[in-house]
């Protein structure tokens, strides 16, 4: 994530001028979640936001056959998040690099409390994040469908999580930032959230905001994910309702 700092970063965050995409300062980009797009997988979730495609595929709870990493009393929740080469304008070379590795530490680490780990000892459970297109945001969007792709499985969990980002961009304080505002933005917020209590269960910050902007910041992010949660449960109950 790339932040030009420019003098717009001590402004006052008022809502004034116009996103590169028109939409107001707290608009989400247009979204849709399908749960059960997969046939192989124990749960899967497609999901679209603004110009982000994103599969999510889980497997498990199953055996873990790396003596290592078994946990006696608790499953272990494995997330890869992995971006096509064909995902972005510049090709991405195929692999794990530094930026994928954290976003599927960050992802495990958003997704973990909400899952009733310790029901299933020395298990595992697998989470697959395939960025089809991005534009943005991909690992809020990959947390999002994860999570209905966890859900989809039959995964005990105490809540769905749901993730969105604010920040600073044009001198302003916006939720959900596009690419355009990522890249050239003052700031970027990515917070994952259990809706039912409202913690919190990620929470980095890119750039600089006051800490003022960082408290309206969380306010539009919160009331995204709340959002982003009403359309986490059309797509399970478009499933199973
Ligand atoms: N991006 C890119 N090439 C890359 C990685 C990222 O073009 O190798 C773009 C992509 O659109 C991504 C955005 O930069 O969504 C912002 O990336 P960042 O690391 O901030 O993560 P994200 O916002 O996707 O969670």
């Amino acid at each position: 994530m790339i932040t030009i700092i420019t003098n717009k970063e001590f402004s006052t965050g008022i809502e004034t001028s116009e996103r590169a995409d028109g939409r107001a300062f707290d608009e989400l980009r247009p979204i849709k979640i399908e749960a059960g797009v997969l046939n192989r997988a124990d749960g899967s979730a497609y999901l679209e936001l603004g110009g982000n495609k994103i599969l999510a595929a889980v497997y498990g709870p199953r055996e873990l056959h790396i003596r290592r990493l078994m946990q006696p009393n608790r499953a272990v929740l494995r997330c890869r998040y992995n971006m096509a080469p064909f995902s972005v304008d510049d090709r991405k070379r195929p692999g794990p690099d530094r930026r994928s590795v954290e976003i599927s530490k960050i992802t495990s680490e958003a997704l973990s409390p909400a899952v009733f780990l310790e029901k299933f000892p020395r298990s595992t459970i697998d989470v697959f994040i395939e960025v089809l297109e991005a534009e943005g945001g991909t690992r809020c969007a990959g947390i999002t469908a994860a999570s209905v792709a966890l859900a989809d499985a039959g995964v005990p969990m105490r809540d769905i999580v749901v993730s969105c980002a604010a920040g600073k961009a044009n001198g302003q304080v916006v939720l959900d930032l596009s690419e355009i505002e990522d890249k050239e933005g003052e700031a970027d917020m990515p917070i994952a959230i259990m809706p039912r209590t409202g913690e919190i269960t990620l929470l980095q910050s890119d750039g600089h905001l006051t800490s003022e902007e960082f408290e309206k910041a969380l306010d539009l992010a919160m009331n995204g994910c709340k959002k982003i949660s009403e359309e986490q449960k059309k797509a399970i109950l478009g499933r199973y309702g």
